[in-house]
């Protein structure tokens, strides 16, 4: 049976194995935190706790992750587990296409600002992990730094050749979009896939002054689009992808529910939409688990979930 049959069945038949082994893209998935808790007790004496309840903003976000996660693994042994981790985490659930990378700042932070030892980390998680993955490396920048520093960071990253993408994310309310032109001038000079984290808690029209003004190929979140028919409209003519996470919308009270979830509006208006996981150590959220909450609730029928799916494996080049 082909993939689209199989993916179909397993959705209707509540087959998480199945599930696994059809072939999906991870295009919002944040690197470390890419990592299963499951994992982390598997191989480490470390028990994450469960998320209790809803979070509310990205300061308790942050708190909670500083509270239950930062302090074991700020050692290079224990971001090589969560690295790993990542990368066994999205083979295990049947991604193919993985899309994860460093923050600029991490460059110094955590390879004493030599890129060759970052690049090395990660090609090398990759390689002994799952090298069928098609691993696209990101680079990240976080939006309440300076930008003087960010262009400093960004530098090295710059002089290399193995960097596919370019994102933004972190406090959204931090400095205006603008400021980031430059960089991304820089990184659209390079070749690289522009993307940058807005709309997740600001408006249809940041979604729209982020795209206009950084010349965006892909929003990550963008989920406030659904406010605005206009909006939504103007993101289907300009053919720009969303990549989603829905049960990190939920958690971070962002949405009220999966079955509220506005993707199936956006869906609906013709905006291209795809499914991720964002942080699965705090949201448990690997893709097919996102799918197949998605199903249980009927926000879509197997089918448009699985045409879902295959826009992620388009957008990479990837073909059935
Ligand atoms: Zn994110």
């Amino acid at each position: 049976m082909r993939n689209t049959e199989l993916f179909i069945q397993a959705l209707e038949n509540s087959d998480k194995e199945l599930l696994k082994k059809i072939p999906k893209t991870d295009l919002h998935n944040h690197s470390t935190s890419g990592c299963s808790r499951e994992y982390i007790k598997k191989y480490s004496s470390i028990n994450i706790p469960k998320l209790g309840e809803k979070l509310k903003s990205m300061d308790e976000m942050h708190q909670w992750m500083s509270k239950n996660i930062d302090s074991y693994f700020e050692t290079a042994e224990g971001r090589n587990l969560l690295l790993e981790g990542c990368f066994q985490v999205a083979k295990d659930d049947g991604v193919v296409v993985l899309e994860v990378g460093e923050d600029v700042w991490g460059n110094g932070n955590y390879y004493n600002g030599d890129i060759s030892k970052l690049i090395a980390h990660y090609k090398g998680a990759h390689k002994k992990i799952c090298p069928q993955v098609d691993f696209r490396f990101q680079v990240g920048l976080s939006r309440h730094c300076p930008i003087k520093l960010l262009e400093e960071w960004m530098e090295p990253f710059l002089m290399q050749d193995c960097f596919y993408s370019i994102d933004l994310y972190c406090d959204e309310f931090a400095q205006p979009i603008k400021n980031f032109k430059p960089l991304y001038k820089k990184a659209k000079e390079k070749g690289w896939l522009l993307k940058a984290h807005v709309g997740e808690w600001g408006t249809a029209d940041d979604v729209k002054e982020a795209v206009e003004e950084l010349e965006l190929n892909e929003v990550q979140h963008g989920i406030a689009a659904a406010n605005s028919p206009h909006v939504m409209n103007w993101l289907r003519d300009n053919k720009i992808q969303l990549n989603i996470t829905p049960t990190s919308n939920v958690l971070l009270s962002r949405v009220e529910s999966i079955e509220k979830h506005p993707i199936r509006k956006l869906y609906d208006y013709g905006v291209r939409v795809t499914i991720n996981s964002d942080d699965i150590i705090i949201f448990d959220s690997e893709v097919s688990k996102e799918y197949m909450r998605l199903y249980e609730v009927k926000v879509f029928t197997a089918s448009e979930l699985n045409q879902i799916r295959l826009y992620g494996l388009e957008s990479r080049g990837h073909h059935e």
